[in-house]
């Protein structure tokens, strides 16, 4: 049997998706080292470091106020290629009740931003020194231990071994799991760029239907659609010609503008997966491996980022061991749960055509129109996150 050197590693950290990306950045300006691992290689050369996974990835992200500040402060906010939000306007179809969220009442330059996640990937991956990332590595076993833990890897045809004082997991959705509760929204997001005329003058729409949430988000010139259904209807739209699925969006948006133009249309599958655990001994779980939400009113990288902050600052702050990941779990709990919750409630509430449901859901909306401070009180959320909680 052929005895491998033992690397050790203060800190490991699987998966180089934004969140672990963040993480490993937010630590290196603490002056903490540390080693992100990932399955995907990354294409010799390339100066960007972003696998073709990531740069083919069709997503865009609404990103809060918020997360554009943690970015800005590992020097990895897009600027150019991040799009303001300056209103946001939500209804339901068919039903009345609607409010509009403006930046001018919080004092802000945009509510949030809408950036592709492959430009989002690309602008961390650049501030990756040279030694930051194994890539196209194949986990083959992971043996916690009291004091350390050990991690086994297939890199380049070799095989290594490392041990680190703390695990951290950000290997993004994670597949079953006997410590994560699945529940299943029975909605799959079908999403796509369409061209809006007028143009959008940087409002975003959220609209509730029957079906599921359907969000217009300002990209460039166009609108990043994210349109929920239900699986069989998803399958019928994935399969639609361009002029045909431009008539669905419109069929479900009214006619306050017309869309042309549609781009490729790709699907996610829609679940709420929360870990039960966020830490076993000296292993942490993060981002979307910790809890993936559903999209509507884009909360998963918003929750993700902070994680990976409030992680970096308890490790920084207090050391890399056990006792700090404990502090971790504890200090995450209301904003994690917060998040689920909201967007959870607001799926199930929102997604049925229950004449009651319906007019509770237009009373909703018309208080947080003429109620400011009901307004404001999910603003801030949107904006903030945890810290906006009384
Ligand atoms: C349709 C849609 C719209 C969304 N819109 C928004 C939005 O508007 N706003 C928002 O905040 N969020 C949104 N989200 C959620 C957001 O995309 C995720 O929260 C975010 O991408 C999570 O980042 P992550 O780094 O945790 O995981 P990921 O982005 O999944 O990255 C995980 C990384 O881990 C690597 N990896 C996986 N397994 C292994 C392994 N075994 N070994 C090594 N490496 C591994 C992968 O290669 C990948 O690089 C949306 C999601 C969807 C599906």
């Amino acid at each position: 049997m052929t005895e491998h050197v033992v690397e050790q590693v203060d800190i490991l950290i699987i998966g180089a998706g934004p969140v672990g990306m963040t993480l490993h950045l937010a630590l290196a300006a603490g002056g903490q080292k540390s080693l992100l691992l990932d399955r995907r290689p990354r294409p010799a050369g390339s100066t960007l470091g972003v696998c073709e996974a990531q740069q083919t990835d069709p997503r865009a992200l609404a990103l809060s106020h918020g997360a554009r500040q943690l970015l800005e402060q590992v020097n990895a906010w897009p600027t150019r290629a991040a799009t303001a939000i300056e209103t946001i306007h939500v209804s339901q179809k068919g039903g009345f009740g609607r409010t509009v969220i403006d930046r001018a009442d919080y004092d802000l330059p945009a509510l949030g931003y809408v950036v592709r996640y492959r430009d989002l990937a690309a602008a961390l991956a650049t501030q990756l020194s040279a030694d930051a990332l194994l890539d196209g590595v194949e986990i083959l076993d992971i043996t916690p231990a009291d004091d350390l833990v050990t991690v086994s890897l297939r890199h380049a045809g070799q095989e290594r071994r490392f041990e680190t004082n703390v695990l951290i997991h950000a290997e993004g959705t994670p597949d079953d799991d006997p410590d994560v509760k699945v529940s299943d929204y029975d909605q799959h997001a079908v999403v796509c760029e369409v061209t809006p005329n007028p143009g959008h003058g940087k409002r975003a729409w959220e609209r509730f239907t029957p079906d599921g949430p359907l969000a217009l988000l300002p990209l460039g010139n166009d609108y990043s659609v994210v349109f929920t259904l239900p699986p069989a209807k998803a399958d019928a739209v994935m399969a639609m010609d361009d002029a045909a699925f431009t008539v669905a969006l419109q069929a479900q948006f009214g006619n306050r503008m017309t869309f042309s133009r549609p781009g490729k249309r790709s699907r996610f599958p829609l679940a709420l997966r929360l870990r039960d655990t966020l830490v076993q001994g000296r292993e942490v779980w993060i981002g979307n491996t910790a809890q993936t939400l559903h999209p509507v009113s884009g909360q998963g990288f918003n929750l993700g980022i902070r994680d990976a902050w409030q992680l970096s600052e308890i490790l920084l702050k207090n050391g890399v061991d056990r006792s700090s990941l404990a502090s971790y779990a504890t200090s995450r709990r209301l904003d994690r749960q917060g998040s689920a919750f909201f967007t959870d409630r607001i799926v199930r509430t929102f997604s049925n055509d229950f004449a009651p449901v319906k007019l509770v859901r237009g009373l909703g909306l018309l208080a947080l129109d003429i109620f400011p401070p009901a307004r404001h009180f999910v603003a801030k959320r949107m904006i903030w996150g945890a810290r906006a909680w009384p």
